[in-house]
This record gives structure tokens, sequence and C-alpha cells, in this order.
């Protein structure tokens, strides 16, 4: 539900900046290998270093340094705790975020990645002529095709000073204010890009959502959002993880149900069985394959978790890698993966478990659909007697 009206209120905003990734969702060939994360297994070390224009907040370097390590460790613990569904055979298999990230006090030509902290280069800046819009960017100036190996940089711009973006809607110090959490988590979408996430256009939220960056730094942004990390750590989308609690918050609207099959009995409404109250909490949570709901901290019905099998409402590769001939990594392709942009790190955004069996306090039994959305937080939906009630809890 919190979730629910942050889309809501994001969808009234307007934003004029845009911060730009390494490329555009999808794929295909015409990509080439821009769409490929920087480092793979073969890539053991990573050297990065950073520098700090004075315009760009007033973080002292050491804070600065610790959000950038943060974020790494971020990234290598979410895809730690990520199967990775491969769906091409290649040999060996294609690893993610294995390699050891090193900071270096000096920025050489041999960076892998050079954190430009409120400024870019002149040549970067006549690259760039929209950098006013810009907040943050992530820019790959060299890819090694044997190797599949990038390297480049990452822009986050200024508090102050020229390269501060121009919209009115930037918040004064985004970066020094309060826990620096929108640093940290600009510094974490950036860095997605660099291991290959693209920008997502379809969903209204989560940290590789294309706005994101504009959403956090926005006047308008809202104050719970920096409450919500741990949220957006799911950034790759619901997968197999099911087990877990969920706690939601409810206001009932009041929208009609939407008639799917013309009626047979009467057109009971469910409202009558579940007899719910206007504002109530619920809990759900899920362990060996039941899913407890309590209501107001009583119990209010489970559901046994029969069916394993899923229908993706929305899936696809997160991660894909694009192979030429010239690459040393891999000793096993398929002929036909090579120049084809394939995805080899396959997600589901979100999941939907049809034909499950809510058992209410009352033993009264009602089949309901569960929609995971793309942070695993289940909601439940029913088609009651011809009508669709996308979940049943809200009463949308
Ligand atoms: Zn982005």
């Amino acid at each position: 539900m919190k979730l629910l009206l942050l889309s809501i209120m994001f969808l009234g905003m307007s934003f004029t900046h845009a911060s730009e990734g390494n490329g555009s969702t999808g794929g295909g060939p015409i990509y080439g290998d821009q769409l490929n994360p920087w480092f793979i297994q073969n890539t053991k070390n990573v050297n990065y270093c950073v520098e700090i224009a004075p315009e760009f907040s007033q973080l002292p370097r050491g804070r600065v340094l610790e959000l950038i390590k943060n974020s790494f460790s971020f990234w290598k613990k979410t895809f730690s705790g990520f199967p990775n569904f491969i769906p091409v055979e290649i040999s060996p298999t294609p690893v993610m975020l294995s390699q050891e990230f090193i900071f270096k006090e000096n920025c050489s030509d041999t960076i892998d990645i050079v954190f430009q902290m409120g400024f870019l280069t002149p040549a970067q800046e006549l690259s760039y002529p929209n950098y006013k819009q810009i907040i943050g960017k992530v820019g790959r100036t060299h890819y090694d095709e044997q190797n599949l190996k990038g390297r480049g940089f990452i822009y986050i711009a200024p508090e102050e000073g020229r390269f501060r973006p121009s919209s009115p809607n930037f918040i004064s110090r985004p970066w020094s204010s309060g826990k620096n959490l929108k640093l940290q988590m600009a510094l974490m979408h950036e860095l997605g890009h660099v291991f290959g996430l693209q920008d997502d256009y379809y969903g209204t939220y989560g940290l590789m959502n294309a706005r994101f960056v504009d959403m956090i730094t926005h006047k308008k942004s809202p104050k719970a959002l920096e409450n919500n990390i741990q949220e957006l750590a799911t950034s790759l989308g619901c997968n197999t993880h099911f087990d877990g609690s969920s706690h939601h918050s409810f206001r009932r609207f009041t929208l009609p149900p939407i008639e799917v099959e013309e009626e047979k009995n009467g057109g009971d409404d469910i409202n009558e069985i579940l007899n719910l109250p206007d504002q109530f909490t619920l809990d759900i949570k899920s362990k060996n394959k039941i899913m407890t709901i309590r209501m107001n901290n009583k119990l209010f019905g489970t559901i046994k978790l029969n069916h394993s099998s899923f229908n993706s409402a929305e899936n696809g590769g997160a991660i894909h890698l694009f192979l030429t001939k010239k690459q040393k990594v891999f000793n096993k392709v398929p002929a036909w993966a090579y120049e084809s942009n394939f995805p080899f790190f396959q997600i589901f955004k979100s999941v939907v478990r049809k034909d499950e069996v809510l058992k209410l306090n009352n033993n009264e039994e009602i089949k309901v659909f569960i929609n995971y959305n793309q942070f695993c937080k289940p909601s439940i939906g029913s088609v009651y007697k011809g009508k669709l009630y996308l979940d049943i809890f809200t009463g949308i």
C-alpha cells in the first residue's frame, strides 16, 4: 500500500532532467556490447578512484568514500542472494560481482572506474551539452572484447557551481542533508549500470527505474523514500524467494469490481464474505508453503501454497551479454549466441501464483491468485462470482 501510494504520488510529478545510463532497455544487435556488464568473472580485481570537486557537497571526503564502498557491498550482496537463470548453454557459467573492488588514491589511466563527484572534464562537457540536466551519468570509455572488460566513469552532479542541475525542482543539498541516503541511492543506481542493469522504463518505482535519481532529488520527493532503502534493495525484481513476511496498512478504496463473466449467482459481492473494516493492518507471512494472513493482529485466513509454477507478468533479461568471436572468457558458446545480446541473468519482475485457495477463519473458502510485485510483496486477488478483484484487501 505504501508502495501504491508512492507510485501514485510520483505519477503526479513532472521531471525535467534526465539521469542517463549506459544504454536503454531492450537489446538486439544494434547495441552491440554497449549493454554488457563491465566485468565478468575473469576480471578478479577492479580498481576505482574518487575525485571530488569542492562544489560537490559539504561532506568530508571520507564520508563520500564510505558511501561508494557501501554501494559496491550492496551490489555484491544483491547478486550473491539472487539465483542466476541462464537460458544459454554456456561454459563456464557467467558469474556477476565476483571481483574485489580496490580503492586507489590516484586516478591513473589504468583505473577501471573513476568516480567524478561534481565535475565533468572539458571533453565530457562537449559530449554532454545538456549537462545542466544531468544528475547522474555512467560513461564507458573503453571495452576489451577479448576479456569482456570495460572502463569508464561515474559522474554525480554537484550541489553548487556551474554543474549543479538547473531544474528548480532539484533539492538544494540532496547529498549533504540527512544521512546522505540520496547520495547512497544515486550511487547504487549508477553502479547498477556498470554491472549491466539498464534503466527500467516500465515500473513506477524501484532502484533501476529510469527516473529514480530524478525522483529522489526532487523537491516533492516523499520523505518515506529515505526510509525504504531496504525495500529498494530488491531491485533485480521478485524471484523465487517467497518466504518472508510483509506488513500492510490499508484504508479501503470503494471501486466497483470489474465484471469478467456474466453473473451466475445473483452477484454477491466478495466483501460480504470478507467483511473487512474500513481501516486495518494486515500481516502476511509465508513459511513452509503456508501463507498466514493476520488482520489487526488476529488470524484472518491461510493459503496453502500448492502451485509452484508461476506465470510471469513481465520477465526478461536483467543483464545481457553480447559476445563476438574475439572473446576468450567462455570456451563453450552456442553459435547462435554470438553477436546476439542474449540475456544471461533472467529475472521475473512480478509473478502470479494462480488457483490457490484462501481458507478464512470461519472455514469459508475463496479461490484466489497471489500477485507478487517486483519487491516480492504479495497481494491477493480473486475472481469471485464473475467479478475480478485485483486486490481483495484494498478493494481494487
Ligand atoms: Zn539510470
